[in-house]
């Protein structure tokens, strides 16, 4: 009675499977935009990334890594936002994403 589905999704980075609450959803909506999806709830092809500083900096360098998990390579354009999203987050001590301005 009353089984919990805990849903696990797989970082795109470092391929670890966690709970898909801990992760950052990355979405490519039906509109072709990318869109950092914190709350999750964007529609469109989704990939996850870790909150730690480690994953996001290997995608940052790795655009591609992102691009096969949308199905669709990243634009100059995206790559550059990308980055410059990487840049602007505030990871805490542990190296866990807390904070990110939007551009
Ligand atoms: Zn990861």
């Amino acid at each position: 009675m009353g089984k919990k589905h805990i849903p696990i999704r797989t970082c795109i980075a470092c391929r670890t499977s966690r709970p898909k609450r801990e992760l950052m959803r990355i979405v490519r909506t039906p509109e072709g935009e990318l869109v950092f999806d914190a709350d999750q709830k964007a529609r469109g092809r989704g990939a996850y990334l870790c909150r730690r500083r480690a994953c996001w900096e290997r995608v940052a360098q790795r655009p591609k890594l992102l691009g096969n998990a949308l199905k669709r390579p990243l634009s100059p354009d995206e790559v550059a936002m990308l980055r410059q999203y990487v840049e602007a987050a505030t990871f805490d001590e542990e190296n866990e994403l807390t904070d990110v301005e939007q551009p």
